[in-house]
């Protein structure tokens, strides 16, 4: 009798820890500020006039899981559909791949680089990867002038050996950091980085202060596309503006946020997620908070989280062109 009675005690002590868990990690977290009180521009310069850049989106892998995992403050019984996504950009002057989702051998990759626990955590469905959807349109790797990534996270970099000829743009930091953390860091794929085939290119932010960041880089030198310093989910994250020649403006803000809903909130990830993931947890979340209020200050620009499916779907699919 005795003995029952000290095991329901157990099974009710287990009851309350996991709950007690689940409720510290989804509770609703509202970044009210940033740590330092910072004098912002928070509007963005003029939309180029002339811009002829023409964008298409594409997935090459999903997964399905309860909104309150992507976001602290989700909706548990809403669904989220996370993508890795990529983005066809066309410019007078050349085309490139912004993102790119997952490659040919992801299985394998996935199998051999990740434990148990993060081969579960990261399970994913692939569906058509950026080389077979060009073949599939009748392009190829060399219609792609070069690849932009915002960071070097495996589901970001997965592109990497699909594309060997192709330049990968990343800012130098990002690279060194990533091969760095590599050895321990289970959110870098070791082998997309260290490939000597891969011709890698570095942008560095030589231009300006582009509204809130105070450095920027106008990559064509026509304000269509602005790559912005957006350091903190990694060491060397960046982010792009670009202007289509519809006018519509985007933001692809990578992985600072999955979700838009978060950011219009400013409500983080999940500690744990947090924990996994990001390089600098306090600076992501004075970013997530930036874009919050850049999006109230900016209300015509597109603010392009790379994983958010709901987001991603409302560009023309590749290979129709915005
Ligand atoms: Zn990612």
């Amino acid at each position: 009798m005795k003995k029952r009675y000290i095991s329901a005690l157990a099974a009710g002590a287990i009851v309350l820890a996991i709950g007690g868990m689940i409720t510290y990690q989804t509770w609703p977290r509202t970044i009210e500020g940033p740590r330092e009180p910072m004098e912002l521009t928070l509007e963005f310069p003029a939309a180029p006039q002339n811009s002829e850049i023409r964008i298409s989106q594409f997935s090459t892998g999903y997964n399905i899981s309860p909104e309150a995992l992507i976001y602290t403050g989700g909706n548990f019984f809403e669904q989220h559909q996370s993508v890795y996504s990529g983005f066809v950009v066309e410019h007078p002057r050349s085309t490139f791949i912004l993102e790119g989702g997952i490659g040919t051998n992801i299985a394998r990759e996935h199998a051999e680089n990740f434990n148990f626990f993060y081969e579960n955590l990261f399970a994913y469905t692939a569906t058509e990867t950026a080389k077979e959807l060009l073949a599939a349109n009748g392009k190829s790797q060399s219609d792609v002038d070069f690849i932009a990534l915002t960071h070097l996270h495996w589901d970001h970099a997965a592109i990497i050996p699909d594309f060997l000829d192709t330049p990968i743009l990343v800012t130098e930091n990002e690279l060194n950091a990533a091969r760095e953390e590599a050895v321990e860091n289970q959110s870098y794929f070791q082998e997309y980085l260290i490939n000597p085939e891969t011709e890698w290119e570095f942008l560095e932010f030589t231009d300006g202060p582009y509204g809130p960041f105070d450095k920027s880089k106008d990559m064509f030198g026509d304000r269509t596309v602005i790559a912005v310093p957006m350091a903190g989910h990694t060491a060397g994250s960046m982010g792009f503006v670009v202007t289509a020649a519809s006018g519509k403006r985007y933001f692809f803000i990578g992985d600072t946020s999955w979700s838009i809903e978060a950011i219009k909130k400013a409500h983080p990830r999940l500690p744990f997620a947090e924990n996994i993931v990001d390089h600098d947890v306090p600076m992501v979340h004075d970013q997530v908070w930036l874009l919050q209020q850049i999006m109230k200050a900016n209300p015509d620009l597109m603010i392009v989280p790379t994983h958010d499916g709901n987001v991603v779907k409302q560009i023309s699919a590749y290979p129709a062109f915005e």
